[in-house]
């Protein structure tokens, strides 16, 4: 499961300004779609509707053929993991900032998806689990891991759709290409809409659509879309 459908979709957060004006698209279950455009056109707006931060004006949106406000707020969260542009850890453990989303989850399960995001590169383990500190009180992280433990945060929930908002942005080219790859291993098999604002970062969607003023101005593969400039 975990299709993603916006059907000509309108919205405002002010009624003088439309900020998307009729969207649609499909993310069919297990696929990856991503949006890019300028900055401005939109894009993080469709996250944020997607996760129902917002209700929106016209349209309708649809995760496996239901309307997103007849689920409870609860399950949609559940089902939805996103790894946002800029991560805010709370001032407390690494292990309580990965357990975030899913309190229950075993020192096991956290052990797992701390390593399969790769944060025993930067962090040594201790007797008690991942409990080193961080923030203020303790270890200052790089932003690459700080998207380190979003992701290990997001395996943990295992979510059938993710939404990675522009995760790489601000980071160097050679972290980028790090946490890419680690992107790349989360997303295998769930449903992704990616944020970006760069088309040489999606190169391997199955469909990138290029969002300008809220409208959707261009659609196609990376290949078919070079082709056309
Ligand atoms: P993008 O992700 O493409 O850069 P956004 O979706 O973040 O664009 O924003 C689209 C437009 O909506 C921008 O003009 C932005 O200023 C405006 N906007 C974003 N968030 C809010 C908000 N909470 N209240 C009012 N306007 C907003
Ligand atoms: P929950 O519904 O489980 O309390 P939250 O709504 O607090 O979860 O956040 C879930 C995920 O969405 C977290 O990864 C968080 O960083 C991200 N998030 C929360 N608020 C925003 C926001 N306004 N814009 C973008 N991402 C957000």
């Amino acid at each position: 499961g975990g299709t993603v459908r916006f059907e000509d979709v309108r919205f405002s957060y002010d009624p003088e300004r439309e900020i998307l004006k009729g969207v649609s698209f499909e993310v069919p279950a297990g696929r990856t779609v991503a949006i890019v455009g300028p900055s401005g056109a939109g894009k993080s707006t469709i996250s944020r509707l997607l996760y129902r931060f917002y209700d929106i004006n016209a349209g309708r949106i649809l995760v496996d053929g239901q309307d997103v406000r007849e689920v409870t707020q609860a399950s949609l969260r559940a089902a939805i993991g996103m790894v946002p542009q800029d991560t805010v850890l709370f001032n407390d453990t690494l292990g309580y900032n990965i357990r975030y989303g899913r309190t229950g989850a075993s020192d096991e399960e956290v052990a797992r998806a701390a390593e399969l995001a790769q944060i025993d590169g930067f962090v040594r383990r201790t007797p008690k689990g991942y409990a080193t500190e961080v923030g203020e009180r303790g270890l200052k992280l790089s932003g690459g891991e700080k998207q380190r433990v979003a992701i290990a945060r997001t395996i943990l929930k295992d979510p059938t759709i993710l939404i990675l908002d522009e995760a790489t942005s601000a980071l160097d080219s050679h972290t980028e290409r790090e946490i890419q790859d680690a992107l790349e291993r989360v997303s295998r098999g769930r449903t992704t809409l990616v944020i970006a604002h760069r088309l040489s970062t999606v190169v391997g969607a199955d469909e990138i659509i290029v969002l300008e003023h809220g409208r959707i101005a261009e659609r196609g593969t990376h290949n078919q879309l070079m082709d056309r400039q």
